[in-house]
């Protein structure tokens, strides 16, 4: 079975450890396919700079797909509250790293997330949990939007639920594709976000503030 690498710590994100001791194993098999992929690139896996990077690749891939071995549920916990609150919460700028699954280059940014509760609301250090979920995993922008809109409505069944991402992805960067400093936008409304164009205005306004 393999080691998941990433450890979650109380009120804050979880770290990676990537570095590697001597002679440390870790998952073989993938160590070796990275091996494999070193030669294929015509490079030596034997010299002093790229002997341990196999292990490193293997446990930074591990932690950046961390996803696939987390659920919603697990992150969330107990942290979601009876209160009588009916107002827009609005969790602002949380930084996401994703991989995009076309060329498996990483994609970033900062998401934002808005609900309107409906008597239940959720810690707020809980949104970027839920959204490293779906982030640590091979993703496209756009299903990795809708993913955490329709978590923070099954989670919490509030009102309505928008999530707005603004990303610059490596793949389209590095190949010179797009201008450097472009980026793109994706946004998932739910319930009265969708329904309703005053939500949606009133949503603007304060994101934009
Ligand atoms: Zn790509």
């Amino acid at each position: 079975m393999k080691k998941r690498n990433s450890t979650f710590s109380e009120g804050g994100h979880y770290a990676a450890d990537l570095d590697a001791a001597p002679g440390e194993r870790y998952d073989a098999e993938l160590e070796e396919l990275i091996r494999k992929l070193l030669l294929r690139l015509k490079e030596d896996p034997e010299r002093e700079g790229l002997r341990r990077t196999p292990l490193r690749v293997a446990k930074a891939l591990d932690f950046l797909t961390g996803g696939y071995g987390m659920t919603v549920q697990d992150v969330v916990r107990d942290a979601v509250f009876e209160e009588q609150c009916e107002e827009m919460v609005i969790v602002k700028d949380i930084e996401f790293y994703s991989l995009c699954e076309h060329h498996v280059l990483p994609f970033f940014g900062k998401a934002h997330v808005a609900y309107l509760p409906d008597r239940k609301v959720i810690g707020l250090s809980k949104v970027a949990r839920i959204i490293d979920v779906f982030a640590r995993r091979l993703q496209v922008q756009e299903r990795l939007t809708n993913q955490a809109a329709d978590a923070m409505m099954e989670i919490m069944q509030p009102h309505g639920v928008a999530v707005i991402m603004e990303a610059s992805h490596l793949c389209m960067m590095m190949r010179g594709v797009q201008k450097q400093n472009s980026s793109a936008i994706t946004s998932a409304m739910r319930g009265t976000f969708r329904e309703n164009a005053r939500t949606r205005s009133e949503l603007m306004d304060l994101i934009r503030r």
